[in-house]
């Protein structure tokens, strides 16, 4: 389950945020998770439930997943194509053959703090 070892990471970063902006905690992290990558949606919730106890600026806060659609181009007559929505083959000639240029992706996008 590398979600955890991610989940630390963004921890991390949130940190960085929070002492540079003087904060005492944030209300939500965002992230940003491509269709493309290996982390599963539901392991990062289940994962941060656990994580953001470990931390002060964390704790009661909520994890806000975006996921971004995998797009692929195809080698064989270059049209690009939502991956999943075609079941990976390239709606106009059928080439299984693609490289993904949008989807591969998780960072945080966005750290939400409540206005005081
Ligand atoms: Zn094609």
């Amino acid at each position: 389950m590398h979600e955890l070892t991610l989940l630390y990471g963004v921890a991390e970063k949130v940190e960085q945020v929070v002492k540079e902006n003087g904060l005492e905690r944030i209300d939500a992290v965002v992230l940003e998770v491509g269709e493309a990558t290996t982390v599963v949606p539901e392991f990062l919730r289940d994962g941060y439930s656990v994580i953001s106890d470990d931390y002060d600026f964390l704790r009661g806060s909520e994890l806000i997943i975006d996921m971004i659609t995998a797009v692929g181009r195809c080698r064989s007559c270059g049209r690009e194509f939502p991956i999943a929505e075609n079941k990976g083959i390239c709606p106009d000639c059928g080439s299984f053959e693609k490289d993904v240029i949008e989807g591969t992706d998780f960072f945080i996008k966005e750290v939400r703090i409540m206005e005081t």
